[in-house]
């Protein structure tokens, strides 16, 4: 292992976000590459929106996306406990050193001063930040305001007139003048410790050396560096990584539409398709090869190809890259992944006999060029479990046009005969017969393959209709074949 430790370090305040899966994969994938450790751990200080629940789906989405990691909550380590709730000893401890060594302070403002102070800096144009009230008060005062029950608040001193410099992998050094920060508070009135500080905190507890997070926490690095500062500790180096914007460019939300992780395993992607899609939002490998396998994204991936500039989220490209994924499934592995969403639209049974179990593969194969996620195989199946067929309503036309070729009739019913003749149909067999068809009528092609495939299933286009014919069986057939002039009302 080498000395580079990363990590992912999500607040559990909701669906686990496709921007949280980036970070935490451009973290992994790094500490893959140079061979160093995956950490990861939960900030969960925000009492009241943080739940286990959004703890555990985290973890679940994490272990699903083959994410492992090496130290961390479940897994352990030497610098746990990896849940912030259950470090507030260690955050009281650097807390008493910043106060004994007055580098921090008690501040007995209540909200309302706060907010005033603010209101009147505003109206004059100013920056609001804390106006240094409590940083020096006298023990009188500190009685006072204890004796009006004020329940204080710490905050760090912040130096004035020093230049912070964040050295950032993906956006270059990035300055921030100290003067504009003001002393913040870095332990809130109920005694739980801030984001800024206990990040700090655990970063250096837990010897990480690189922290790769969202662009929207460039703006709390300096804060994170002046306690750094005050502590006398080293800092790690920062990469802020883009947003994600939907293809609008606007921020990326639910009006894009899924939003986390969970709604894609659900739709029925598949976890190292997502990945290497998410892998592609913000880093640009050199060439122009765009699958790619972990082990392969693992040697391809480096900071220094990681823009600065916003990634699009392009479905297009997750479901082309999916589509490419899923071809790779043996005809059983592409029931699982479709099996949930025939259940759901009352397609299947939840259990499958073998016999059903044989006929759901077969179906499944028969459409899967036409799906890039399970879930699409919805709408290419209606087909199969309707009593009548209906013509497709944007190629009306064409449809009637095919049925009404003088040959169609010819076909059909040569077709009709055949088919009655038969036992059990196979591929193999409903190719044979088609055939016989073409001699007998002494047509070919689309002469033949068209009417068939429109009265079979009132569509133009579709799935290898052997196959159709195959699944929609002998019955169904002959009955969709004799039925056909209902079409041409
Ligand atoms: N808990 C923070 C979040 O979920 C992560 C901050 C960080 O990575 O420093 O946004």
């Amino acid at each position: 292992m080498s000395t580079m430790k990363v990590r992912f370090a999500p607040s559990p305040t909701g669906p686990f976000h496709i921007g949280g899966a980036r970070s935490a994969l451009f973290n992994w994938l790094l500490a893959r590459k140079e061979q160093g450790t995956f950490l990861v751990r939960i900030e969960d200080t925000d009492l009241a929106r943080s739940s286990k629940e959004s703890e555990e789906n985290i973890k679940a989405a994490l272990r699903w996306l083959g994410m492992d990691w090496d130290e961390g909550i479940d897994v352990g380590g030497d610098a746990g406990p990896y849940r912030q709730t259950e470090r507030l000893d260690i955050y009281k401890n650097v807390v008493d050193r910043l106060l004994a060594e007055g580098k921090a302070y008690y501040c007995y403002c209540t909200q309302e001063e706060l907010d005033a102070e603010r209101t009147k800096q505003m109206n004059k144009g100013e920056t609001p930040k804390y106006n240094g009230h409590c940083h020096q008060l006298t023990e009188e005062q500190i009685e006072t305001y204890k004796k009006e029950g004020r329940k204080p608040t710490i905050r760090l001193r912040v130096p004035l007139n020093e230049t912070y410099v964040v050295e950032d992998m993906v956006r270059g050094n990035v300055s921030f003048e100290s003067n504009g920060i003001g002393d913040f508070v870095i332990v809130k009135s109920d005694g739980m410790p801030v984001y800024n500080f206990a990040v700090v905190v655990d970063d250096h507890t837990m010897g990480i050396t690189h922290v790769i997070r969202a662009e929207e926490h460039l703006s709390n690095t300096p804060r994170q560096i002046a306690i750094y500062k005050a502590l006398g500790w080293s800092i790690p180096k920062f990469g802020h990584i883009s947003l994600i914007l939907g293809k609008d460019y606007k921020k990326m939300s639910k009006r894009h539409g899924a939003t986390s992780v969970d709604q894609y395993r659900q739709l029925g992607y598949l976890p190292d398709a997502l990945i290497n899609f998410l892998a592609l939002l913000g880093w640009s490998p050199e060439g122009e090869q765009e699958l790619f396998t972990k082990d392969e994204l693992i040697q391809a991936f480096s900071m220094d190809h990681v823009a600065k500039n916003p990634a699009v989220f392009d479905i297009d490209k997750l479901n082309w890259i999916n589509f490419n994924y899923m071809k790779k499934l043996t005809n059983s592995e592409l029931l699982e992944l479709c099996l949930p969403h025939l259940q759901q639209a009352g397609y299947a049974p939840s259990t499958l006999t073998e016999e059903q179990r044989d006929w759901f593969t077969m179906l499944c194969a028969t459409v899967r060029d036409h799906i890039s996620f399970g879930a699409q195989i919805v709408e290419h199946v209606a087909l199969f479990f309707t009593n009548t067929v209906t013509l497709e309503k944007e190629h009306k036309d064409e449809l009637l046009a095919v049925l009404a070729e003088e040959s169609a009739n010819t076909v059909l019913t040569s077709f009709h005969d055949k088919l009655s003749a038969m036992e059990i149909l196979s591929p193999d067999e409903v190719k044979a017969a088609i055939k016989a068809v073409m001699k007998e009528t002494k047509l070919k092609g689309k002469f033949v393959f068209m009417p068939i495939r429109v009265a079979l299933t009132g569509q133009m286009h579709g799935p290898d209709l052997n196959n159709i014919i195959t699944l929609l069986g002998k019955d169904t057939c002959l009955n969709r074949l004799t039925h056909v002039s209902d079409l041409l009302n």
